[in-house]
């Protein structure tokens, strides 16, 4: 291990986590493990690779996790620190690599969030580790818990290892390895897919002619049946392909093949692969392999709208906006950039204006295929990050707009008719993303959002001025609670005092009974209004009353009666299964609502003999 163009960094990293290198075995290896792992992360978010769940973005993740894990471990890091480590490795590799300078602001973020999110997950981890530990009646501590911490908390097995031999437990590892074994069965059930061998019809490379038709005389080379999930399909290969293959975000076509549905096109190891739900009659004879166009073009819209963004996003808030990932179907696009913050409504109304504005200037597509890669640079063409380019590129030209790209696009920016911006959200650190819909979608958005405003303008008489009409019946509303809530403690007083006036002697209790049809939030509402009232005489009140065929009893019990014993909450539980319900409250009131009406008489007895 070459210590010396670490030693920088070794020593940045004692003097955050208060550490020396050389002192210990096992802080030397959790410091050299962070010192390498923050440069392949650092160079990873660099070259646009952000940490995801995904493929590369996964094994990024991993990687950062593990280098937390020892400093967690070993350092006693509990705050996230190692995106405090990138100044370091910049004034150590940023001569060299000047790029790991220019994305600084971009790399410090991504590394912070996933760090914190990763820390919150060992926390809570931990937590429940000890609350395993604690509950746990012997020194053992079982294999499923240890399993579901893994697989459904996220929470690193070595870690819950370490922490229970720390602690002097076990766990069962039988058990665990069922758990495993029985996951890894669930998944494989689910996931089967049954490859059948290629049928091949004749040797030969598939030759794409899809940016320039939609339709061509074609033969198959070579076709297999696959079944996944219980349904099957065919995938089939193409001599002559004019179906564009799911890439760079922007979906795959779907067609025809002579008598076959095509309803996707897929690239496996760049090879254009047609699925279909059956095969094309006379499959051994030319066939017509057909793009739907409709959807092709809404495609195309799309997809050459994410250029225009691209394009009135740099504009409008500045050249460090870069493509950082797309998604572009028949219905919307969804377009990912680096920026910092929230882009506010101003700005994005700013980016749609400037981007309807490009669209009509109906700037012509100028295509240059084959072009080489320097040259491409000099005309000044946007190169995504992260992406690997031949030395042989396609360059995109819209006016203004120039860049490397493979898609599909419209023959000139008029097409696209208009974009619409649906909204603007975060997905990591330093990325935003946009959600829009072109075309005929604008139309439908546009129509949809007029038969909204008629409905409403409709509810409110067809008032001229929405706005004004909505807060008018907003303050009305706000008014009438008002009044209704004055008029309902007027009601219940009244209620209160027709109450006390219908009392009776019981026992020595001054008691009233409530039957027949009440409002239950009557009931609710005026028990706690007798409270103050009898602080010093033995007073009850007894309800057993029904609303809308709902039975309900209620129990109110004054200071004297509690103090002799008597609890309300308690008697009304007992008595609540006569009207087949549930209930209860404190020693002073008490309530149950039930099912069954029949037995309000049965439940108003036992509740008089607990009186008594
Ligand atoms: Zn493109």
């Amino acid at each position: 291990y070459d210590t010396d163009v670490f030693q920088p960094m070794l020593h940045k990293i004692g003097e955050i986590c208060g550490c020396e290198y050389g002192k210990d075995e096992k802080t030397d290896i959790a410091m050299r493990v962070i010192a390498d792992h923050i440069r392949t992360i650092a160079f990873a978010i660099t070259d646009g690779q952000l940490p995801s769940n995904e493929k590369a973005g996964y094994v990024i993740r991993r990687i950062l996790r593990r280098a937390v894990r020892y400093g967690y471990t070993f350092l006693g890091q509990r705050e996230a620190f190692m995106y405090r480590l990138v100044p370091q490795l910049i004034e150590d590799m940023g001569d060299a690599y000047p790029e790991l300078r220019k994305q600084e602001q971009q790399i410090i973020p991504v590394i912070k969030s996933e760090e914190e999110a990763f820390l919150r997950t060992l926390d809570k981890g931990i937590t429940l580790l000890d609350k395993l530990m604690r509950e746990a009646k012997g020194k053992e501590i079982s294999g499923v818990d240890v399993f579901t911490l893994k697989d459904t908390y996220g929470f690193p097995l070595d870690l819950t290892e370490l922490i229970l031999r720390e602690n002097g437990f076990t766990t069962n590892e039988e058990e665990y390895n069922k758990a495993l074994e029985h996951q890894k069965e669930m998944g494989r059930s689910a996931n089967k897919h049954d490859l059948g061998d290629w049928v091949v019809l004749r040797e030969g490379d598939t030759e794409f002619v899809g940016y320039d038709t939609l339709e061509v005389e074609t033969q198959v080379l070579r076709y297999r049946k696959v079944s996944q999930k219980g349904k099957e399909f065919y995938q089939v290969v193409l001599a002559k392909t004019p179906f564009y293959a799911e890439m760079g975000g922007q979906v795959g076509d779907t067609g025809s093949l002579g008598t076959a549905r095509i309803i996707d096109t897929k690239r496996e190891n760049n090879l254009a692969v047609h699925i279909c739900t059956e095969l094309p009659d006379a499959i051994e004879q030319p066939l017509v392999a057909k793009v739907d166009a409709d959807r092709r073009q809404a495609i195309a819209c799309n997809h050459t709208c994410t250029h225009i963004l691209h394009y009135a996003l740099r504009t409008v808030l500045g050249q460090h906006v870069e493509q950082k990932g797309s998604l572009v179907t028949p219905d919307s696009l969804r377009f990912d950039f680096s920026h910092y913050q929230k882009v506010t409504p101003e700005e994005l109304r700013e980016v749609e204006r400037l981007a309807n504005q490009f669209i009509r200037m109906d700037y012509a597509l100028e295509e240059s295929r084959h072009t080489p890669i320097a040259k491409a640079r000099e005309m000044g063409a946007m190169a995504l990050f992260g992406e690997k380019y031949g030395d042989d590129v396609r360059v995109i030209k819209y006016g203004p707009s120039i860049e490397l790209c493979g898609g599909c696009h419209v023959s000139s920016t008029g097409r696209i008719g208009a974009v619409r911006i649906l909204m603007e959200t975060s997905v990591a650190a330093g990325v935003r993303r946009i959600e829009a819909v072109t075309a005929a979608k604008v139309d439908e958005l546009y129509f949809a959002q007029q038969d909204m405003l008629a409905n409403l303008r409709g509810l409110l008489n067809n008032a001229p001025d929405l706005a004004g009409a909505v807060q008018k019946a907003i303050s009305e509303n706000a008014g009438l609670k008002k009044e209704i809530e004055t008029y309902m403690v007027e009601k219940l007083e009244q209620f209160r005092d027709r109450l006390i006036e219908r009392a009776e002697d019981y026992n020595g209790i001054k008691l009233v009974r409530v039957q027949g049809e009440v409002q239950p939030d009557m009931v609710r509402g005026v028990l706690p209004l007798l409270r103050g009232r009898f602080t010093d005489v033995r007073f009850a009140v007894i309800g057993a009353t029904e609303w809308e065929g709902k039975p309900m009893i209620s129990v109110f019990l004054s200071q004297p009666l509690v103090d002799a014993g008597l609890h309300a909450g308690q008697m009304i539980k007992s008595a609540a299964k006569h009207i087949q319900g549930g209930g209860g409250g404190q020693a002073w009131m008490a309530t149950a609502g039930g099912r069954n009406a029949e037995g309000l008489q049965a439940a108003m007895e036992e509740l008089l003999t607990a009186l008594k």
